[in-house]
């Protein structure tokens, strides 16, 4: 029998603004250790690099850290597909399929998160017809609550999987994960700035869907979007030339950050130059701070079809957020069949916020933000900050009573429960 280790851990997520409780961290050096370290706990969740900003990685019991089993990313160029141990980050897996020709077809905003941890909280980029990352997840294996090792795939199991893959890191331990794979390709970064309001209001998503990936930055307070970022497919837009101003934006001059006053050596390749997917899709680099890293964030999820509604809710509320926001992020996110997915059979657009890092302050303003979307069924980011009541959230997910009951089969004892899952999801009796 062997045991996991116990570790030294963070003490709060990336974030800073959670302190995490749990009585040890355990960091096991194998599929056989972490199968150990599951059965012989009474309570534990997995800890991904913790970009999370609220507390459902978090466990008054055991934190396992998954850094100690090997990293591996097996490319299976044949069968167009990679699959990841539970540690890999993006920023590792993206080099590794690039060095062999293939590529993913969308990434977050940021390289430096778990593949794991991605997929279990919904996290998404920017596109039209681009899912959320887990889109790609083909199949997945998971350390469930008695030890055993249970495997999950879109074909052999296609109900239970979709409610897995988004799983909230509730139904057992991912420890691997299979993912489609593309061949590679290369793209081209453009910024524009300071598009009038009445210019974007007139079509917001003839903007969002002028790029293969598209973001939208603005802070609600002033009359212009601060900056439009255009990724473009360099094979599928060969002859494109950008006009120096498009929709009374002007072409920025040289490379931008959209968080004020941040230095854009942070932010991957911009200016148009042609590069590989994986180093333009991500708006951060890996070796650099992404975003502010002082700051906390949110973000809700409404169908595309009310989305002018819910930009023009927004800006209503321009003078309360204009304050408390370093910058704010319109992307869209195509549908899929993941359960617990924001983006769960609706193509829909997200609103990101990041806040500044002041609970106090930004607290009050999230509440509003969601009683202002609140005609819109927002679905918010489920690693993000949240205030909503689990009753209207329960409302706006169609498999929601499904989800419970599976994490009540997989874990009838509650193991992987925290007070997060509890609050959302509340054990039955
Ligand atoms: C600067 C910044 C930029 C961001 N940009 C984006 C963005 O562009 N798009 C977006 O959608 N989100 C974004 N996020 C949010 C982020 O993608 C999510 O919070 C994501 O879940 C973080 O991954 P992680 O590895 O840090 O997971 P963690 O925060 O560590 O964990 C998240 C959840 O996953 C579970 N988990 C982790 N590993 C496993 C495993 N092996 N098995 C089972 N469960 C597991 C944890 O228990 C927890 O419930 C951003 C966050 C930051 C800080």
């Amino acid at each position: 029998m062997t045991t996991a280790t116990s570790a030294d851990g963070p003490a709060t997520n990336w974030g800073g603004n959670v302190a995490f409780q749990a009585k040890r961290f355990l960091r096991p050096a194998s599929l056989a250790e972490l199968q150990d370290a599951v059965a012989g706990s009474d309570r534990l969740r997995a800890l991904g690099t913790g970009h999370s900003f609220n507390r459902i990685a978090d466990t008054t019991g055991d934190l396992v850290l998954l850094t100690g089993i090997p990293p591996s990313v097996v490319v299976d160029a044949a069968r167009s597909a990679v699959t990841v141990g539970p540690a890999v980050r993006y920023g590792e897996l993206t080099q590794r399929l690039h060095e062999q020709g293939r590529a993913l077809p969308n990434l977050g905003s940021l390289p430096h998160i778990s593949v794991a941890g991605a997929c279990a909280t919904g996290t998404h980029g920017s596109g039209d017809s681009n899912g959320i990352l887990g889109s790609s997840v083909s199949a997945l294996e998971m350390v469930t609550a008695t030890g055993q090792v249970v495997s999950l795939s879109r074909l052999a199991d296609p109900d239970e999987f979709c409610g897995a893959v988004t799983g909230l890191g509730s139904l057992g331990i991912v420890t691997s994960l299979t993912l489609d794979t593309v061949p590679a390709f290369d793209v081209a970064q453009l910024v524009y700035e300071d598009m009038p309001w009445a210019q974007f209001m007139a079509d917001p998503l003839g903007v969002l869907s002028a790029a293969y990936s598209v973001s939208v930055f603005t802070d609600w307070g002033t009359s212009s979007v601060k900056q439009v970022w255009l990724k473009r497919r360099t094979d599928v837009d060969a002859s494109w030339t950008p006009e120096p101003r498009w929709l009374g934006a002007t072409l920025a001059a040289g490379p931008r950050h959209p968080v004020p006053g941040m230095s854009p050596v942070h932010c991957t390749q911009q200016l148009g130059v042609p590069g590989p997917w994986h180093e333009r899709l991500p708006h951060f680099r890996l070796a650099f701070t992404p975003s502010s890293g002082e700051e906390l964030q949110s973000e809700y999820s409404v169908a595309r079809e009310v989305a002018t509604d819910a930009i023009e809710a927004l800006l209503s509320l321009g003078e309360r957020i204009a304050p408390v926001v370093q910058c704010s992020e319109i992307r869209t996110v195509a549908s899929d069949d993941f359960w617990m997915s924001p983006s769960y059979q609706r193509d829909s657009v997200a609103f990101h916020f990041t806040w500044v890092k002041d609970e106090q302050a930004v607290i009050p303003v999230v509440e509003a933000v969601e009683e202002r979307l609140q005609p819109f069924s927002a679905r918010p980011h489920w690693g993000k900050i949240f205030r909503l009541d689990p009753e209207l959230l329960g409302a706006r997910y169609q498999r929601w009573s499904d989800f419970r009951e599976l994490l009540g089969r997989y874990d009838p004892d509650g193991k992987f429960r925290n007070d997060f899952i509890d609050t959302y999801f509340p054990a039955d009796g």
